[in-house]
C-alpha cells in the first residue's frame, strides 16, 4: 500500500508523520480556530490513524517538505492568461511563494523543472460519488462492504491520478473513507462529504429491495444501514437524519427532490419533499453553518428547491426558461453535468434510455440558460456504477468546450467549483484556499506536458499528458 519510492515517496513521509509528530506539526500549522472547528473531525482522524501501518514510522521528518516548481507557465485558476517563467514554492501543505526570482532553493527542496509545461490548480469535481462511482449497482445492492470498499479504494486512487484533487461527494457512506484519505492511509482526492442522500419513500435514492417494502416500523433498510440513503416521510425524521449526517462530518446536506435516471421506480417528473420540508432541512443546515443542495431535474422540482431555500440545485436538465431565471434572481448555484450521449451515462435500456435521452436534449438548453442569465454554474461528472465510465471523467470536463472557452471551462473546474465548495462555510473540512495557485493556498498542483488552454484534448489523457500531481504538498506523480 505505502511504497518507499516513486510516486508515493511523499506519502511514506506523511504516513510516518501520522502519529504524535503529525499532530504537533498540524498544531503549529493551523490556527487554533481551525482546530476547534475540526474537533469532531479530529476525533475521527485519530480513529483512522489507529488503523495505519507503523512501517513508515522511522522515516518521520519534522521539517515540512519543500517543492520548487521551476520554468512553469502558470494558469492560476482565475486569469485567462498564463504567467510565463514563474517559479512556485511549496512548503508543507501550502504554496508559500510565486515569483520570477531564481534564488537557489533551500536545502532539502525537491526541484521540479516544468520545462515550460502548464502548471495549474488540481481540478475539482463538484458532483461525485466516491463509493458508488466504480461499483456496479448490483454489487452495491448486495451490500457486501468488502468488495464495495475495495472497488472504491482503487477508484479513489484513479480519480486522483486523473488530476482531481478534490471532489464534492453527493451521496454515499464516505465519512471514514475520507479520513483514510486525509490521514494518508490510501491515496485519493480531498472529499467534501454529504453522507447519506436524504429522500422520501419512492424518491431517487430509495434503493430498497422489493422484500424491504413496506418499511417495518423501527427497522432500517439495507441501504440506510450502510449510510447510502436516509428515507424519511415526516419533518421530525427529516431533521434527525440531516443532523445525523452533520454530526458525522457532512460539509453539506443533499436532499433528493424528485426522480432520476438510475432509479426506474422514481420518474423524472415526480417531486418528493414539500417546500416546508426542504425549508426544515435548510434551517438545520443553517444552524450548522452550512447549506442544502437538492437533486432536481424537472422545473417544478427545481422551483420547489429554490423556494425552500436551497443554496444549490443539482442537475436541472429539464427546467424551463422561467425556472432558469430564478437561479439568477435568487443567486442559487446550478451544479450540473454536460451529459451528451450514453457514452456519458452508460448504456441504458427501457425507461432508463428514455429518461437519459431527455437529459441529452436538455443539456444544451441549460448551458444556454446558464450563460444567458449569468447563473453561477459548477461542473461535475456524476459518474455512477461503472469503472469504465469513471475513466471518462476528464471527457465530461472537455464537453464544456461546446459552450465555454478552454480557460472558462478550466476556471469552472478549479476556482469556480471552489467558490461553490466555500458555501460549506464553517463545515469546510480543509483550512486554506482550493482551486487557485496563489500564496497561502493549499498546494494541490498539476503540471501538463503542453498547454490545455490551447489544446483542451490534452486533459482527456491524463495518464500520458499529466506529468505531475501534487495534493496537500505531497507528490503523487512526477514523471518530469
Ligand atoms: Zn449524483
Amino acid at each position: 500500500m505505502l511504497r518507499s519510492n516513486g510516486k508515493y515517496g511523499h506519502l511514506i513521509h506523511n504516513a510516518g508523520c501520522s502519529c504524535a509528530n503529525l499532530a504537533l506539526q498540524q498544531r503549529s500549522h493551523y490556527l487554533s480556530d481551525y482546530s476547534r472547528r475540526n474537533f469532531l473531525r479530529g476525533i475521527g482522524s485519530v480513529a483512522a490513524v489507529g488503523l495505519m501501518p507503523m512501517a513508515g514510522h522511522a522515516q518521520t521528518a519534522i521539517d515540512p517538505s519543500r517543492i520548487l516548481f521551476r520554468r512553469a507557465k502558470v494558469f492560476d485558476g482565475k486569469s485567462e492568461t498564463l504567467q510565463a517563467g514563474v517559479q512556485v514554492l511549496v512548503e508543507g501543505q501550502k504554496i508559500v511563494a510565486i515569483d520570477k526570482a531564481n534564488n537557489p532553493p533551500p536545502d532539502g527542496t525537491t526541484v521540479v523543472d516544468c520545462a515550460d509545461g502548464v502548471l495549474m490548480p488540481g481540478m475539482i469535481d463538484a458532483h461525485w460519488h466516491t463509493i458508488y462511482a466504480a461499483v456496479p449497482l448490483q454489487v452495491l445492492l448486495a451490500g457486501d462492504p468488502g468488495i464495495i470498499f475495495a472497488a472504491s479504494t482503487a477508484e479513489a486512487e484513479r480519480t486522483l491520478m486523473r488530476g482531481f484533487t478534490t471532489v464534492r461527494d453527493l451521496g454515499g457512506p464516505v465519512f471514514t473513507f475520507k479520513q483514510a484519505i486525509d490521514t494518508g492511509l490510501i491515496p485519493g482526492p480531498r472529499i467534501f462529504p454529504a453522507g447519506a442522500m436524504i429522500t422520501t419513500s419512492g424518491g431517487h435514492g430509495d434503493l430498497r429491495m422489493p422484500s424491504e417494502i413496506p418499511a417495518r416500523e423501527g427497522q432500517l433498510s439495507l441501504s440506510e444501514m450502510m449510510g447510502s440513503a436516509a428515507i424519511v416521510d415526516d419533518v421530525g425524521e427529516l431533521k434527525r437524519r440531516v443532523r445525523e449526517q452533520l454530526l458525522q462530518g457532512a460539509s453539506q446536506v443533499k436532499l433528493v427532490g424528485g426522480g432520476g435516471v438510475s432509479s426506474p421506480r422514481a420518474p423524472l417528473d415526480m417531486t418528493t419533499f414539500s417546500e416546508a420540508e426542504i425549508r426544515a432541512a435548510v434551517d438545520v443546515a443553517r444552524d450548522w453553518n452550512t447549506y442544502v443542495t437538492v437533486h432536481a431535474y424537472a422545473s417544478n422540482t427545481v422551483q420547489r428547491a429554490i423556494a425552500g431555500g436551497a443554496a444549490c440545485v443539482e442537475h436541472a436538465h429539464l427546467m424551463d426558461e422561467n425556472t432558469a431565471r430564478t437561479f439568477a434572481d435568487k443567486s442559487v448555484w446550478l451544479s450540473t453535468q454536460p451529459f451528451l450521449s450514453m457514452d456519458d451515462t452508460g448504456s441504458q435500456t427501457g425507461v432508463g434510455a428514455e429518461r437519459a435521452a431527455r437529459l441529452f436534449l436538455g443539456t444544451p438548453k441549460i448551458y444556454g440558460y446558464a450563460k444567458k442569465f449569468g447563473i453561477k454554474t459548477a461542473w461535475g461528472s456524476d459518474v455512477l456504477f461503472s469503472p469504465a465510465l469513471t475513466s471518462r471523467q476528464n471527457n465530461m470536463l472537455t464537453h464544456l468546450s461546446n459552450w465555454y472557452t478552454n480557460a472558462e471551462a478550466l476556471r469552472m473546474a478549479t476556482s469556480g467549483n471552489a467558490d461553490l465548495l466555500a458555501l460549506s462555510n464553517l463545515r469546510t473540512p480543509y483550512a486554506g484556499a482550493l482551486g487557485v495557485i496563489q500564496k497561502d493556498a493549499l498546494a494541490d498542483i498539476l503540471v501538463w506536458d503542453g498547454n490545455p488552454l490551447d489544446d483542451f484534448k490534452l486533459v482527456e489523457d491524463p495518464q500520458r499528458n499529466l506529468k505531475v500531481i501534487v495534493k496537500d504538498g505531497r507528490i503523487f506523480k512526477n514523471t518530469l
